[in-house]
């Protein structure tokens, strides 16, 4: 029998449009049911937009899961999940009810047109790095020199971050 790998994968979540305790409760049920079991999640924290700055703040966290799957399909299993839940793709980096992103696939490095691994932004954005930080502090993402925390800690604009829960 085939003995499939358990492969530890962090996933950050964002949303800025809806009720997000009733996103939110959809979102982790879509995902123990499709893409794998959580194992862990970070505290939610309520950010400014990034990119595109005229539209309501987000909340943000990250979970990390065990998962089967490969990267390709956690790709797809997660954007079948951002389909359902509703979100419609109109403008880059605009409102959505759900974006559902791949920071770290078990420290794999891998790049196609459709998944980059890990997330090309990880390491730039403190909204990804601050929540990481509450359940992998010493994490070392793919082509980093710094933890999780460390990178954190010399990040250039901090702002404080409001802490939903
Ligand atoms: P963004 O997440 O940048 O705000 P989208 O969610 O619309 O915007 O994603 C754009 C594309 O990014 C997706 O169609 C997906 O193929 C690609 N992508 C590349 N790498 C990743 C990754 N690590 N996790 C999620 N999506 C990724
Ligand atoms: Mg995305």
């Amino acid at each position: 029998m085939e003995n499939k790998k358990k492969q530890t994968v962090y996933i950050a979540y964002g949303s800025n449009m809806g009720n997000w305790e009733e996103v939110k409760e959809k979102v982790f049920l879509l995902i123990e049911n499709s893409v794998g079991s959580i194992i862990q999640k970070s505290k939610t924290y309520q950010t400014p937009a990034w990119g595109k700055t005229d539209q309501p703040d987000f909340k943000n966290g990250i979970i990390k899961i065990n998962t089967e799957l490969s990267p390709q399909s956690c790709l797809l299993a997660l954007q079948n999940i951002e389909n359902q839940l509703g979100r419609i793709r109109t403008e880059k980096w605009g409102p959505r009810i759900i974006d559902l992103d791949i920071i770290d696939f078990d420290g794999l490095v891998f790049s196609t047109h459709e998944l980059i691994l890990p997330h090309p932004y990880a390491h730039k954005r403190q909204f990804v790095l601050e929540p990481l930080a509450d359940i992998a502090p010493n994490l070392m993402l793919p082509n980093c020199s710094k933890s999780v925390s460390k990178i954190l800690n010399s990040f250039e604009d901090k702002v404080v971050l409001k802490i939903l829960e």
